[in-house]
């Protein structure tokens, strides 16, 4: 890959300079565990009815799509339930892009976000292209966060956006709604909470769009990445106050969302129980996994989520690096001693847990 040169450098703005674009590795090994994609392809049925849809906009797309997505969200306001109407909710290609939007009309120079670190590496990048000044918040040794500890920092730090994220990427645990509740008390503007993966919540975690109807600032993001298995297709959306919903739109280009998209995703949506099946395979292969590396001995992170933080590694690179060697890729999130593996398929968590026994033997 080209590297920014001196030259270019001095031209890009400061806050950007000397950063790292987003980089999961795209490595062609036989088992990928890195990106908490969806293992499973679009079913065949599901893929003859997105293929029909998608060939319906063909002759039109000599026109622009509609602006607002006014169906698609009609669409994705049905699949949330809890009573929300288009009018709550926006979508755009990925949650990232929501998210920028986000912080592109509620962030912005001489404002500030604030997030929980470690948390998705996404908000501090989307804060520093947006010129918002990001402030790292504390977790507790668990990786935890309290009501009291998060809305002492949300009170310190009087950020325009607090981004929550539950269940948090990359340790896989939901936040507990008081949590969420005492933020949005103490803040003063508005509160992000990243639910891309919310349908892997175990039983008994509850979403925050149930807390919507009381907090006309408290914004939620979901994505079709996961659950769905639609990371390709890039679809992302929001449910909020519908004021809020507005105000997004002062800074969504025009058409930004094109017709092949809407209808793709309305197909996809359309079938939403066919694609939601392959979640209790995964929930299966996650709580496989959690159980699995504690049987090792190791720090497991309680996941709610498609994927699993695990640690006690010692130094997690050469770990990282023998199982790539081995045709196995997990993700290195730059904590120390410990790495993220995605749940997959049950063969894939075969694949992976051979592999590591076999790192840990050597290493042991
Ligand atoms: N939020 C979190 C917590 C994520 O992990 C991801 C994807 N890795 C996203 C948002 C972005 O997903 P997308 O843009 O595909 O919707």
């Amino acid at each position: 890959m080209t590297t920014i040169d001196r030259e270019i450098d001095q031209l890009v703005r400061e806050e950007l300079r000397g950063r790292s674009p987003y980089g999961a590795p795209q490595l062609a090994v036989p088992v990928r565990l890195n990106t908490n994609e969806n293992p499973y392809p679009v079913p065949a049925p599901v893929v003859a009815q997105v293929a029909e849809a998608v060939a319906a906009e063909l002759a039109g797309l000599n026109r622009y799509p509609d602006r607002d997505a006014v169906a698609l969200r009609t669409d994705l306001a049905d699949y949330l339930g809890h009573g929300l109407t288009a009018d709550q909710v926006w979508a755009a290609n990925g949650s990232n892009e929501v998210q920028q939007q986000l912080l592109q009309v509620f962030g912005g120079p001489g404002r500030t976000a604030l997030g929980f670190t470690p948390s998705y590496s996404m908000h501090p990048l989307l804060a520093a292209g947006t010129g918002t000044t990001w402030v790292d918040g504390q977790r507790g040794e668990q990786f935890d966060l309290t009501a009291e500890a998060t809305a002492a920092q949300v009170r310190e730090h009087q950020p325009a956006v607090v981004f929550l994220c539950s269940p948090n990427n990359p340790t896989g645990t939901a936040l507990p709604l008081p949590v969420v509740s005492a933020v949005l008390a103490a803040a003063p503007g508005i509160v992000v909470v990243d639910e891309a993966y919310a349908e892997f919540a175990r039983p008994g975690t509850a979403s925050a769009l149930t807390l919507l109807p009381e907090h006309r600032r408290l914004v939620v993001t979901r994505t079709m990445s996961k659950a769905f298995g639609f990371a390709g297709g890039r679809l992302g959306y929001l449910a909020a106050d519908p004021a809020v919903v507005a105000a997004v739109q002062l800074v969504r280009l025009p058409y930004h969302l094109s017709a092949l998209t809407q209808a793709a995703a309305r197909a996809v949506l359309a079938h939403a129980p066919a694609l939601l099946a392959s979640v209790t395979a995964l929930k299966e292969q996650r709580d496989r996994l959690v159980t699995e590396l504690r049987a090792r001995g190791l720090a497991v992170a309680d996941s709610d989520a498609n994927f699993v933080l695990f640690g006690g590694l010692g130094e997690q690179q050469p770990v990282w690096r023998a199982l790539v060697d081995r045709g196995v890729l997990v993700r290195d999130v730059g904590i120390a001693g410990w790495l993220r593996v995605s749940a997959g398929t049950p063969a894939e968590t075969d694949a992976f847990l051979t592999a590591l026994d076999d790192v840990l033997k050597e290493q042991r």
